[in-house]
């Protein structure tokens, strides 16, 4: 279930031993993956370097980094990436050497990019190109999974419904979900339509453990604009030089952290907010993104898409300042799995941001996710195999569903619209327990709201995406209602303190809505 780095690395990995199919919800090239810009971490300069990588990634976690899921990214990655570029992937180089860059809280550069700011849509054309010419892989593009099928505790099936809304049941060894993350859920986010997090939601529905679903990381830098989306300006910008400026034109990060513009993502993004706080509630002040001081790097060469982007809106970055302010990024939480994609439930795997390997712990190192995306693919591949259970015939019925009329169609819509709002007002960048609650009320209404849609038989790819929606709301709330410290992505103003005694630990969102917290 997926078509971005984790599912089509996965899918390669398979096929050398049996016929794969690739559903994804619309055309491979939309995902996180294709939009992913800065670049792709990897230390490929020896054990020094891999070991630098390792520390960078459990400093970035805040704590609780699961050491050897990181030890496995850090490790194989440079393997993998080496792989990739065997299979067609061009990154950016100059005389025969791979070019690489910083990003926050890196110890040293060793980012690389392709075409400049374009890397995850070049690991994508890499990967589908390579996939495409093999025989025994199939994709089914614009097919949604609407459902996991479980018997005897063991996932044995699909759902799908269609680009025409008809539904399908696909029998399957065994199911990877590699559905992507969740930006979706708040209304700022730099995640394409497609992030609704289908894949986490199916498997909590069908008895998966999720953990740590409280951190959502919070890009510091999106671009600002009324009425424009929320566009990343990448981090590499940053590592590139550039300065964050308050509406009073100073450079406020001396006074958050010692790295200043790189320090670790949820420092800079509460900065910002802090900054872009005004004098009364409601009122906001703008903070500015500042790279008018570079003068030896062409940025528009550098940073080609991004340009292209800001120019379509009147800016350049070499001449202005640039609005910014954070926005939902990535989820370094989703289905819990072991350090081979295994999940709780038999004949499900997972791998990429719909899994939490906690190799991310509370906050994700920069650029680490795409190299996770091909490490913990290829593995989750492998424990498959391994695995190798038997096909089993579902013989539950299914069920057809039928449509939403127009009027329906847009209510799902505005309780997509209501949830989104109630998500980045009550759990976004600072929580508190009253605001959470409230972010409860929302999400029940909204619930409620979609069951009684569901309840007359009727489905559609929205009503799917906005109950995902809301289960993702769900586990979210319930987790940071739980953690009562502040950690990495998570920050409670009413526990404004980190709490290793009580929760050096990741949380588990099971059954009944229980949250426990446990060592890996
Ligand atoms: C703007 C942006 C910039 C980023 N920049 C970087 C970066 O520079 N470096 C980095 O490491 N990371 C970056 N990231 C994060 C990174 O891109 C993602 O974490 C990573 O690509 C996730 O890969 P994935 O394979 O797990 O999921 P995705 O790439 O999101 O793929 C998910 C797939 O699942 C499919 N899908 C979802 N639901 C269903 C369903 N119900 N049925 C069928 N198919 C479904 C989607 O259509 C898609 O094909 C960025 C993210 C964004 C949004």
């Amino acid at each position: 279930m997926g078509a971005g780095v984790a599912g089509l690395r996965a899918a390669v990995e398979l096929a050398r031993h049996g016929d794969v199919l690739v559903v994804t919800k619309e055309s491979v090239a939309e995902s996180n993956t294709h939009y992913a810009q800065g670049g792709i971490a990897v230390a490929m300069e020896g054990q020094v370097d891999v070991a630098l990588h390792l520390e960078d990634t459990v400093n970035a976690g805040d704590g609780i980094v699961c050491r050897s899921a990181a030890q496995a990214l850090v490790s194989e990655g440079p393997i993998r990436v080496a792989e990739l570029i065997e299979w067609g992937a061009h990154f950016d180089s100059e005389d025969g050497e791979l070019l690489r860059t910083r990003e926050g809280a890196h110890s040293l550069a060793r980012i690389l990019h392709a075409n400049g700011d374009a890397t995850g849509a070049e690991i994508s054309r890499s990967l589908v190109t390579f996939a495409r010419v093999h025989k025994r892989i199939r994709f089914a593009e614009w097919t949604m999974v609407t459902g996991l099928v479980v018997a005897n505790g063991r996932v044995i099936a699909v759902d799908l419904l269609d680009r025409e809304n008809m539904p399908n049941r696909i029998s399957a060894g065994s199911v990877l979900i590699a559905a992507g993350g969740a930006g979706q859920v708040y209304s700022d986010t730099t995640n394409p339509s497609v992030a609704t997090g289908d894949g986490i939601a199916l498997a909590a529905q069908a008895g998966a453990e999720l953990a740590d679903m409280e951190f959502y990381q919070f890009h510091p830098t999106a671009l600002s604009l009324p009425g424009v989306p929320r566009f990343l300006l990448s981090e590499a910008l940053r590592g590139e030089g550039a300065y964050l400026r308050n509406d009073r034109g100073e450079r406020f990060m001396e006074r958050y952290h010692p790295m200043l513009e790189l320090a670790p993502r949820d420092v800079v993004a509460r900065a910002i907010t802090r900054e872009g706080m005004g004098a009364t509630p409601g009122e906001s002040r703008l903070v500015h993104l500042d790279m008018r001081h570079i003068r030896t790097i062409d940025l528009h060469h550098r940073f080609p898409g991004i340009s292209a982007f800001l120019k379509e809106h009147g800016l350049d970055l070499h001449r202005d300042l640039i609005p910014v302010r954070p926005a939902a990024h990535y989820l370094m939480g989703g289905i819990k799995t072991d350090l081979a994609g295994r999940t709780s439930l038999v004949g499900l795997y997972a791998a990429g941001e719909a899994a939490c390997t906690g190799v991310h712990g509370a906050n994700r190192l920069a650029s680490n996710s795409l190299l996770e995306g091909l490490v913990f693919g290829a593995r989750a591949a492998q424990a498959m195999l391994a695995d190798n259970l038997p096909l089993v015939v579902a013989d539950a019925p299914l069920q057809v569903p039928k449509p939403l009329s127009e009027r329906e169609e847009q209510r799902v819509e505005e309780h997509i619209a209501e949830l989104q709002a109630s998500m980045w007002a009550y759990a976004g960048l600072l929580r508190q327990e009253s605001t959470l609650r409230d972010g409860f009320a929302a999400q029940e209404e909204c619930a409620a709201g979609l069951a009684r849609l569901a309840e007359r038989g009727k489905g559609s790819r929205r009503l799917a995406e906005a109950q995902a929606l809301s289960r993702v709301a769900h586990a979210i709330l319930h987790s940071a209602l739980a953690r009562q410290e502040s950690r990495g992505a998570h920050f409670r103003n009413d526990f404004p303190q980190r709490d290793d005694e009580r929760f050096l630990n990741h949380s588990v969102f099971g059954r009944e809505d229980h949250v426990i917290f446990e060592k890996w």
